[in-house]
């Protein structure tokens, strides 16, 4: 059966789209190209044209879009229709989204309506032997399975990581628009406003360049005998602010709340990284007072480049765990390093 791939992208209220949309350009643009088949992009929200003009160059065959208020805003109802109506106007077999909350809500339901079958957090998609696979992780990144599907049309999400961003310089584009259904059943939920944390409190950074982890060194006693919390959580605040870096914590350090222990202000459970924690992607990583045990470094998975500051010569990271292994006091090291970036 001949292909043919769709792309849908939401477009955010400010006309922008998130990095993993331009990563699963890179991919779709791969795929096309391997399976000699077309592929069309399809767009929706309050204004696309940005997104779109910015997509210009990417060699999409049809450009579709929805456009309106209705669907400025993350809401199910809308976000549905949208892709539902953009898939039915581009007929394609296979349907590919980046993966965000936004898609991931809604691929299912789309794919029921659209009859056709689902598959979220496929970590990559490629032609292998003239057959198509899509690879996805079980178990926290333990098992790796590799999935084909003959059923069509097949609505796929595509991870953060499956391809590389594509860049193109904005050109004019002609659109093509689609109507999606924006009654007032469609319009029930209604969008209020978005609450989050200051800035500076907004520890995890999943677009950081490096992740910091703290272990639970950084509250135990130090070599004077005492424990110097209060000191280490203003280190590592200052760090955070000075860097950009995402905050990723062990779970002994994580745990210690819950424990009564002394506890950073800045450390919450959303921070735990490793097999019962969270397994970010960023290039480069950074631990501190941290052992490196399997279990946490088992989270590292997706981290390129790996330093570590331990005051023991013989930690997890000396065996193998990490490129390189700083056998140093982390308080005195980091304050040299906040130093060096003021
Ligand atoms: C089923 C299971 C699941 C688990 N899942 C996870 C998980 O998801 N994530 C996770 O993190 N752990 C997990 N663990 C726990 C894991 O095995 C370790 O116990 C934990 O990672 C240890 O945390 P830590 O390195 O912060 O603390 P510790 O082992 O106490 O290490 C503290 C380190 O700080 C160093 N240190 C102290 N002071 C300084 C200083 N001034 N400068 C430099 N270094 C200093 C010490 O040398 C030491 O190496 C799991 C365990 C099990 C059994």
């Amino acid at each position: 059966m001949a292909e043919k791939l769709l792309l849908i992208i939401p477009v955010e209220a400010d006309g922008s789209m998130p990095k993993v949309a331009w990563e699963t350009v890179g991919a779709v643009r791969s795929l096309a190209e391997a399976m000699q088949c077309s592929f069309d992009v399809g767009l929706w929200g309050q204004d696309v044209l940005p997104a779109a003009r910015a997509l210009a160059r990417c060699g999409a065959a049809r450009f579709l879009a929805v456009q309106g208020d209705d669907f400025a805003q993350a809401r199910y109802a809308t976000d549905a229709a949208a892709s539902e109506a953009l898939a039915r106007a581009s007929q394609a077999t296979m349907i590919l989204a980046p993966s965000t909350s936004r898609t991931n809500r809604i691929i299912g339901g789309v794919a029921y309506r659209l009859g056709g079958r689902a598959d979220t957090h496929a970590a990559s998609i490629q032609l292998v032997d003239g057959r198509l696979q899509l690879t996805r992780w079980y178990y926290r990144q333990r098992i790796m399975v590799v999935l084909e599907r003959e059923h069509r049309p097949w609505l796929i999400a595509l991870e953060q990581g499956a391809g590389a961003p594509w860049a193109g310089e904005p050109a004019d584009v002609t659109l093509e628009w689609v109507t999606a259904a924006a009654g007032d059943t469609e319009r029930r939920t209604q969008f209020e406003a978005i609450q989050q944390p200051p800035a500076d409190q907004q520890t995890i950074r999943p677009d950081a360049e490096l992740l910091f982890v703290a272990g639970a060194g950084w509250t135990k006693k130090q070599r004077d005998g005492q424990v110097h919390v209060e000191e280490a959580d203003q280190i590592i605040r200052e760090f955070l602010r000075k860097s950009g870096a995402s905050l990723g914590g062990t779970k002994s350090i994580v745990d210690q709340a819950g424990e009564g222990g002394a506890v950073l202000s800045c450390m919450s459970h959303m921070n735990q990284v490793g097999q019962t924690g969270s397994t970010p992607r960023h290039p480069k990583g950074l631990a501190t007072c941290c052992h490196g045990e399997e279990p946490h470094v088992v989270g590292w998975r997706f981290i390129n480049e790996r330093r570590a500051v331990n005051l023991d010569p013989n930690c997890g990271w000396a065996h193998g765990k990490a490129d390189v292994l700083y056998v140093a006091d982390a308080f005195e090291v980091m304050r040299k390093v906040n130093e060096l970036l003021s």
